[in-house]
């Protein structure tokens, strides 16, 4: 297919639409330093440069945009040359770094399209055999680079030659009737690339948008597709769609379109199951949680919601482990951990340090039903023992029955006076019963 027949069937626009300054609301102030000082330096070195992707859309729509993505018709080694800070980074989709301390600006060369069958072009793009792009590193112009872009209101580029906001796919118009569309034939680019799928749903609640209807209807039948993600992308994915401040609203959408057990195959079929089941109520109130947290300015870390969401499934490994294969409790505690993880990394890569926070998590809902004297007070001590009373404390709304009571004890003995934890542990004794109730006992007490 020859280029001009490609644009003809793409959505995007034989000439952009072009912006005046006076046209539109992108201004300077709204750019980062840094990313002022890469447009300049990458102008004033003979090169083009343009702001795009993000930092245009939401600018346009009236928010701040945390980060900056740059464009420019320089290749990695020329920009290379003119950045002393400047780091290649990627094989997929080779970018190059301006490291600014600890501010990153993103630096991307103009994308060209695929269908070219020169040697040089099967060198520098690679597809697999589902169709998804291994590799794209075929460098073009500005118009091809915009459709190779995901979305409509992503194909927006600030010029900072002549301050112009230049649009290829209508994407003003869609972000004035608030419309996710993707660029091309829907199908085609998914296929292309499958995390595509997670982006429509995330700028939809992020922005506030609809999916437009041929963008939406083949997510459902596409989703599969999913599965040959690698899981450390899947991580990333995880990241933005759950601690952006919109989770819950993610993963109800998510669910919706089938994707939710490419990151946790339990909750979702525990969800098709019954949508109220003790686990998803659970997971909804860390996801509401999460997202309260983080939108009053609160910190998170990624490891309490990923916590949640294979709690419910490492208790019943554990109920497996004891009551079927009669394994000691501490044992298929840890075993159950162990298998619950590794299961896990084949969906979604998570990192060690938020694998060792997430097993604190874990061992702590085993330790703080232990309330004697030397007990409590090294779970007290706990480096993260605040996580792990967190947690206890959203599983008492959901479980209710003697875990309120735990919790509340939490609740007072953690800001006692030291005579009033003195008098609680005291007190604690005759309910020791309590204690036998948990598999570990039981097991004794048959024994
Ligand atoms: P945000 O940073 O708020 O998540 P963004 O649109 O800037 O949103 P990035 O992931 O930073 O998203 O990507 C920057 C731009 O690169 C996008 O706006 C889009 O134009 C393009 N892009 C990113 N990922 C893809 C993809 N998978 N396929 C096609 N284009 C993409
Ligand atoms: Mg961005």
């Amino acid at each position: 297919m020859t280029n001009k027949a490609k644009t003809q069937q793409s959505n995007t626009l034989e000439s952009p639409l072009v912006f005046a300054r006076d046209e539109h609301n992108v201004s300077r102030n709204e750019l980062s330093e840094n990313a002022l000082k890469v447009l300049y330096r990458l102008n004033k070195g003979g090169y083009d440069a343009y702001l795009v992707g993000g930092g245009v859309r939401d600018i346009l729509l009236g928010e701040h945009p945390k980060d900056f993505d740059i464009v420019t018709n320089a290749t990695p080694e020329q920009i290379k040359k003119l950045f002393r800070n400047c780091r290649l980074i990627g094989r997929r989709f080779r970018l190059a770094h301006i490291v600014f301390g600890r501010d990153i600006i993103e630096v991307a060369t103009f994308r060209g399209h695929h269908d070219e069958q020169s040697s040089d072009n099967q060198k520098q793009s690679k597809q697999s055999a589902h169709g998804m792009l291994l590799r794209d590193n075929i460098y073009g112009t500005i118009d091809e680079d915009a459709e190779r872009r995901d979305f409509t209101i992503n194909a927006l580029y600030y010029n900072i030659a002549d301050f112009k906001v230049y649009d290829f796919a209508n994407g003003v118009a869609d972000i004035k009737n608030r419309v996710i569309r993707l660029i091309g034939d829907a199908e085609t680019r998914y296929r292309e690339d499958p995390v595509r799928m997670l982006r429509a749903i995330r700028f939809a609640t992020k922005l506030d948008m609809q999916i437009e209807p041929s963008t939406r209807e083949p997510i459902k039948r596409l989703a599969p597709l999913m599965a040959h993600i690698p899981p450390a992308r899947m991580f990333e994915e995880y990241m933005k769609l759950f601690l952006g401040g919109k989770a819950e609203q993610n993963f109800d959408m998510l669910a919706e379109y089938q994707l939710l057990e490419y990151f946790f195959p339990h909750i979702a079929s525990d969800m098709k199951a019954d949508d109220n089941s003790a686990s998803v109520q659970f997971v909804r109130k860390v996801l509401r949680n999460t997202d309260l947290r983080i939108n009053q300015g609160k910190r998170v870390t990624p490891a309490f919601l990923l916590a949640a969401m294979l709690w419910h499934r490492i208790e019943s490994q554990l109920n497996t482990l004891t009551e079927q294969q009669q394994m000691p409790f501490q044992d298929a505690f840890f075993t159950a951990m162990n298998e619950v993880m590794a299961e896990q990394q084949r969906c979604i890569a998570i990192p060690k340090r938020f694998q060792l926070p997430m097993k604190d998590i874990w061992f702590l809902q085993h330790k703080l039903p232990h309330r004697e004297a030397k007990k409590a007070f090294k779970t007290l001590e706990h480096p993260r023992f605040r996580a792990g009373y967190d947690f206890l404390l959203i599983r008492s709304e959901v479980e209710q029955g003697d875990l309120v009571e735990l919790a509340n004890w939490w609740t007072h003995f953690q800001h006692a006076s030291a005579d009033t934890k003195q008098q609680m542990l005291k007190s604690f004794k005759p309910t020791r019963s309590r204690r036998r109730r948990s598999p570990r006992k039981r097991k004794k007490v048959a024994e």
